[in-house]
């Protein structure tokens, strides 16, 4: 049928338009499942400690060098708002190969292909109880290798040291010693070259405050691993919450220009 051809007038067009709009509308909200299901393509775990004043950090200083101002409330400014202000590498933080090697990538240049890749997680949880300075070997990588097979091409590798259950105090986190040496588990320079030259991983993480185990003093892994081009990711939390294998990670950092290194958000995503 014809409507305007049979010469309706204006008024009961806009009328008849409003009405069609407002029952689509009815129409398409009641398709809305009442409550949002969790995605079923796959599970998400968070490896991320939330950012606060409270995170320990790897130069001891007296006051935090996190700051958070408000500058707007609902009250006032019917919104709210604050202004932040960290260093790059605070809480669960990505270091870019810039942060070791004059040249090489800054934060925002890691191209975005490389930070979704499958997860590997080492489980030495045992042996850094034992010895708070616990390199992590080429054993440790074999063993897990015994178990899952070789570790995939362009994957990111995590220890898991437990380290993340001294996460709330800074004290313990730290592990110093009377002369201030830290004491907490990291990667052995062998394991590291290992992963690179016979594994092609891309990152390396861990849940301490470095990837270099508390008494280095010249960090060789971070040398070695940053120089070929790899990121890493320090402070990372509930690893015991993922897969040791199967699992994709997503780790997004700020993308921030020129940056060393960036607070990140690390996402596991378990099928
Ligand atoms: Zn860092």
């Amino acid at each position: 049928m014809d409507v305007i051809g049979k010469g309706l007038p204006g008024m009961k067009i806009r009328t008849f338009v409003i009405a069609y709009v407002f029952a689509l509308a009815i129409f398409l909200f009641a398709q809305r499942p009442a409550r949002p299901e969790p995605d079923p393509r796959f599970l998400v775990i968070d490896l991320t400690h939330s950012v606060n004043q409270n995170v320990p950090t790897y130069e001891l200083a007296e006051h935090s060098a996190y700051r958070e101002q408000t500058i707007a409330t609902i009250e006032k400014d019917g919104y709210f708002a604050r202004q932040i202000s960290l260093p790059e590498h605070y809480g669960t933080h990505l270091d870019a190969p810039a942060h070791f090697v004059r040249g090489l990538w800054t934060v925002d240049q890691i191209p975005a292909e490389r930070l979704v890749a499958p997860l590997v997680v080492l489980n030495v949880q045992r042996k850094a109880a034992q010895n708070p300075d616990y390199q992590i070997t080429v054993d440790d990588i074999a063993n897990w290798e015994q178990v899952h097979g070789h570790i995939p091409q362009a994957a990111v590798v995590m220890a898991n040291t437990g380290w993340e259950s001294r996460w709330n105090s800074e004290k313990n986190y730290r592990n110093a010693d009377r002369q201030g040496i830290m004491h907490f588990p990291g990667y052995s320079l062998e394991s590291a070259r290992f992963l690179v030259e016979a594994r092609s991983v891309i990152a390396i993480g861990i849940d301490t405050l470095s990837i270099d185990y508390g008494p280095s003093k010249d960090f060789p892994v971070h040398k070695y691993s940053l120089s070929h081009s790899l990121y890493q990711l320090e402070n990372v939390a509930n690893l015991s919450q993922a897969p040791e294998f199967g699992a994709t990670l997503v780790s997004a950092p700020t993308k921030l220009e020129g940056g060393s290194g960036a607070a990140v958000r690390l996402l596991a995503l378990v099928k």
